[in-house]
């Protein structure tokens, strides 16, 4: 990526829009934070403005408020653990632009930070809009973008506010792009991608830009339905998506990759955890079951193409992992990954992440990205509009 970054501009005691992805998860039910893996992703970037003596003004969304003040969905339910990771005390501004934020930035050290209340409180962040990007601007000299997460959005403080200053990737940033960029742009082959989850239409751009580009698709999850009923096979209750049956038929017939589906699947009788269910051959899914994850002779033949990869990217589980009779195929095509030490392996996607932190297999992989759409939009070869605007290196 030819974007600057944050140590290639002077940033000695200036004033700092940092736009990070504080969106974490909570209990459900309860502020109480599950995961701070996003917390903990932004830290090195706030470290280094604090180490150049800077006024770090932190800027974050936090769940959808739609415009309006969220108790529950308050800053304040970040600051704590925030100023525990980073060992040092935090001010929480209980707005993101105005007055109060001038007022506390007069009496704030330099090398110090400050937390602004979530952006998404006024609805002039998610309409991009001008004069409130401007708001945010406004006390700050350079503008950080290290919400990698949310650089598919083209929000006020993701996309409009690099009109407004001199704007730079953060260290998390740089990382994420670095990374995905490698993966288009010079992946050392053999090259496959593992596509899964629940749906086609959610990574139907990213499949077809990824089979120009990788040798070998695997496809799995409830994705593959679409994929083997466009492929001649009856698929039972399974639900498909017929817009993209063509699509599907296509990148099988057409595309320079081949596709790797499924040859035994896990179905069930209804959609649940104590369904009723068996292995079958794809030749024989019954016509009142669905399927639910991958058989064991398709993780076998999938674990043997990864092992022979050198450059592995993951997006989607293989199965309805949340349900213990469905969970076999993730995990095993999860330990495979993490095992193949030799390869460059990166995952992407919510729920992927969250199955390999769950099985402690996030640090034997290369990369486990934080964004979710923001990962798949990279892989369908878009310039997210978090990106567009950060200073490009000279
Ligand atoms: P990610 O967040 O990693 O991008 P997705 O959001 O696309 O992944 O998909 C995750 C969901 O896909 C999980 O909730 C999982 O239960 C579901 N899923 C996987 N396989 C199936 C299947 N065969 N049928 C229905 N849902 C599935
Ligand atoms: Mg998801």
């Amino acid at each position: 990526m030819n974007k600057k970054t944050v140590r290639e501009i002077n940033v000695n005691f200036k004033t700092v829009l940092l736009r990070a992805d504080l969106n974490v998860t909570f209990h459900p039910g309860s502020t109480e934070i599950s995961d701070d893996t996003r917390i903990r992703e932004s830290l090195p970037t706030i470290q280094y403005l604090v180490k150049h003596n800077c006024k770090v003004l932190i800027c974050s969304h936090l769940g959808r408020p739609n415009g309006s003040i969220v108790e529950d969905l308050s800053m304040k339910h970040i600051s704590k653990r925030l100023s525990n990771l980073l060992d040092m005390p935090i001010r929480l501004i209980p707005d993101c632009v105005g007055e109060t934020v001038t007022e506390t930035l007069k009496s704030l050290g330099h090398g110090n930070v400050a937390l602004l209340e979530n952006v998404r409180f006024y609805v002039e962040e998610e309409e991009n809009n001008h004069e409130f990007a401007q708001a945010l601007s406004a006390p700050a000299d350079i503008y950080v973008n290290d919400a990698f997460g949310a650089s598919h959005r083209p929000h006020a403080s993701i996309k409009r506010i690099t009109d407004m200053l001199p704007s730079v990737a953060g260290l998390l940033m740089d990382k994420e792009l670095q990374v995905l960029d490698t993966l288009l742009s010079f992946p050392t082959h053999p090259f496959t991608a593992i596509l899964g989850g629940a749906k086609v239409s959610d990574k139907i751009e990213t499949l077809k830009n990824l089979t120009e580009l990788a040798d070998t698709i695997i496809i799995g999850g409830g994705a593959a339905a679409t994929f083997l009923k466009s492929a001649g096979y009856s698929i039972g209750k399974s639900p498909i998506e017929e817009a993209h049956i063509s699509s599907a038929a296509d990148m099988i017939n057409n595309r320079q990759s081949s596709i790797i589906l499924p040859v035994d699947v896990i179905v069930a009788d209804s959609f649940s955890n104590d369904a009723i269910y068996q292995t079958v051959n794809i030749t024989d899914i019954p016509n009142n079951s669905r399927i639910m994850d991958i058989g064991p002779d398709t993780a076998t033949m999938f674990k043997e193409v990864i092992r022979s990869s050198k450059t592995v990217v993951w997006n989607g589980p293989m199965g309805v992992f949340e349900w213990e009779p469905f969970s076999k195929g993730t995990i095993s095509i999860a330990e495979c990954i993490a095992d193949h030490t030799k390869a460059m392996t990166v995952i992407g996607g919510g729920s992927t992440a969250d199955i390999v932190k769950y099985l402690n297999l996030a640090n034997r992989m290369t990369h486990v990205s934080t964004g979710g759409g923001a990962t798949l939009e990279f892989l369908s070869g878009e310039t997210l509009p978090g990106v567009v605007g950060l200073l490009n290196q000279n």
